[in-house]
């Protein structure tokens, strides 16, 4: 089985806009802006052998202010620019009680299939309480970026940025890998 890092796309990957205290994610293409500042931080991740899985909700499709068209080419763009191995979107407004919404835990399930990941051993780097949620209830070690989003629910780190993310991470990783070799020499 292999090991995942889940990351949040709006916040992390790209910057959002503030409209009315709400932070608007990019509707089309032109309104893409990348965090170039996160390149390094997600290639250190793959260099360690760690599968990079975005996960995102986006219900501006549901409501049609974001087209599948627009999303798939917004997706294009970051995939390359970042050597994403999948990103999972979940299309639906909260109140329509789908099963991938974060927090609910669909997009993780879905990619431990798909993936075979060992979500035990797996991790979540987020800006927003919903994959912290999402990360304890399903066993991952979640690694938060500190900001009003976060929530007072359960973390396990939280940290300043994401390079700061990845660090801690990088270093847990590590010790798991070795305890688990450990193990299989006994
Ligand atoms: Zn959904």
């Amino acid at each position: 089985m292999r090991t995942g890092v889940f990351i949040e796309r709006d916040g992390i990957l790209n910057r959002t806009r503030l409209i009315r205290g709400q932070a608007r994610p990019p509707r089309t293409p032109s309104e893409l802006e990348l965090n170039y500042e996160a390149k390094d931080a997600i290639t250190r991740l793959k260099q360690a052998g760690l599968l990079i899985i975005v996960t995102t909700n986006q219900p501006g499709i549901s409501d049609g202010s974001i087209s599948y068209r627009d999303l798939d080419e917004i997706h294009q763009q970051m995939q390359s620019f970042f050597d994403l191995d999948d990103i999972l979107v979940c299309p639906h407004d909260e109140s329509e009680y789908c099963p991938c919404h974060k927090p609910r835990p669909g997009m993780f399930t879905e990619a431990a299939w798909s993936w075979n990941l060992n979500l035990d051993q797996s991790y979540v780097i987020s800006d927003k309480w919903q994959d912290s949620e999402a990360a304890h209830n399903l066993g991952l070690t979640s690694l938060m970026i500190k900001n009003p989003r976060i929530g007072t629910g359960h973390h396990d780190f939280v940290l300043k940025n994401i390079h700061q993310a990845v660090e801690k991470l990088l270093v847990l990783n590590k010790a798991k890998t070795r305890l688990a070799a450990g193990k299989a020499v006994i």
